[in-house]
């Protein structure tokens, strides 16, 4: 008897045919397994405070921007969030518009709630966002009030749940009185679509405007998610700092530079990675010699801390005391795995830290 290649459960029974033992195996797919939650899940993951909410949100938690839309092998998508969930990542994060095609990473999501998670709900934190092109027309996109409230509803359409934990404002909108689009955000929780609201890619200046106007609504501004990582340092410059003293929460997103900063690239360009995939975002072009020369002794440094490429990234944006999770993705789960054993390792003596900025500065001479 063969066993199907795509087992991964057998359950061998023996039927006694005279002296002949004759094995019976049953094979069942992961697809068709009802999940179960591991009991140890909340064993070993940190969780931080979201600035000064009540709010609490793993070190790591997983977003959904890439490798989980409809053009994506849905099985895979399913088998990284339950993985995730099974090590303690209670948050995950999504927009309207990812996918490809847009919407189509909640849809996925939403689906693996129904089939897997729905027992959970309340053990999961779900964020969307609102702020990129979602449809035609004047109210497709950007921080009107009309938009963020049609968005919000049509993400909860396609993710089929009642409320999101936390709505962010995508991207400031210069045209839109930031009153407006903050007064959506606070009817966004009042009306029970949203239980915290949050802002990304806010500068300092307009986090601190954007908080003072949500503090006055009586909605506060729970957490902030800008890109920071080894080659994205702009948030040390104002923000990071900002964050702290007005008491929000922060949730960098690309910890990994897409990948960069990971054991992806650093001789070649696999051709199942996201830069070799024609990516708008993350292009071959990028990876250049120069690049390859940095991660490599970034690789070198991060494994005489014991750690891969990926894990030593995530301790690093994590170093500030302030800092409430690393957001990061991943196209298999065992990627997860790797990075969720960061936290073995948080710490970096002064030493490291300088070794780490060295490299970076050869970089960016
Ligand atoms: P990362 O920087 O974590 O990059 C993820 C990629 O790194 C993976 O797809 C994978 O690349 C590679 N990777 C991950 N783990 C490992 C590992 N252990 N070993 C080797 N390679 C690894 O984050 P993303 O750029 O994917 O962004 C994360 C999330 O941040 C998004 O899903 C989204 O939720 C949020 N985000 C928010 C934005 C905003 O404007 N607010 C903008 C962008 C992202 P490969 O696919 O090549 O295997």
């Amino acid at each position: 008897m063969r066993i199907h290649p795509d087992a991964c459960h057998s359950s061998v029974a023996r039927l006694y045919w005279g002296q002949v033992i004759i094995p019976i195996v049953t094979t069942q797919k992961a697809s068709q397994m009802p999940y179960t939650a591991l009991q140890t899940r909340y064993a070993d993951m940190v969780y931080n405070r979201a600035g000064r909410s009540g709010l609490l949100l793993p070190a790591i938690s997983l977003g959904l921007w890439h490798n989980f839309g409809g053009v994506n092998i849905r099985e895979n998508g399913r088998a990284m969030v339950l993985r995730a969930f099974d090590l303690g990542i209670t948050h995950f994060d999504l927009a309207n518009n990812y996918g490809p095609p847009p919407g189509s990473a909640e849809e996925t999501f939403g689906g693996i709630l129904a089939s897997d998670l729905a027992p959970y709900r309340d053990e999961l934190i779900i964020s969307t966002k609102a702020g990129y092109r979602m449809w035609a027309g004047p109210y497709g996109e950007c921080g009107s009030r009309k938009y963020l409230i049609a968005s919000l509803d049509q993400s909860l359409q396609r993710m089929g749940v009642a409320y999101v934990d936390i709505f962010y404002h995508h991207r400031p909108d210069p045209n839109t009185p930031l009153e407006e689009t903050m007064t959506a955000l606070d009817y966004a929780v009042r009306s029970g679509r949203a239980l915290y609201v949050g802002v990304s890619n806010y500068s300092a200046e307009q986090t601190r405007e954007a908080a003072a106007i949500l503090r006055q609504l009586g909605t506060p501004c729970t957490i902030h998610q800008p890109a920071y990582s080894m080659l994205r340092r702009g948030p040390e410059n104002g923000l990071i700092p900002t964050l702290a003293g007005e008491g929000i929460g922060c949730i960098v997103f690309s910890p990994l530079a897409q990948g960069m900063l990971t054991n992806r690239y650093l001789n070649d360009i696999p051709e199942d990675s996201r830069a070799a995939k024609l990516s708008t975002f993350l292009r071959r072009e990028q990876i250049t010699p120069e690049l390859q020369r940095t991660i490599r002794a970034l690789n070198q440094l991060a494994e005489q801390r014991g750690q891969s490429l990926a894990q030593m990234a995530i301790a690093w944006v994590l170093r500030h005391p302030g800092m409430t999770s690393a957001l990061i993705g991943a196209s298999k789960p065992q990627q997860i795995d790797d990075c969720v054993s960061a936290l073995a390792n948080l710490s970096f003596s002064a030493e490291e830290l300088v070794a780490i900025d060295a490299v970076l500065a050869a970089e960016q001479s």
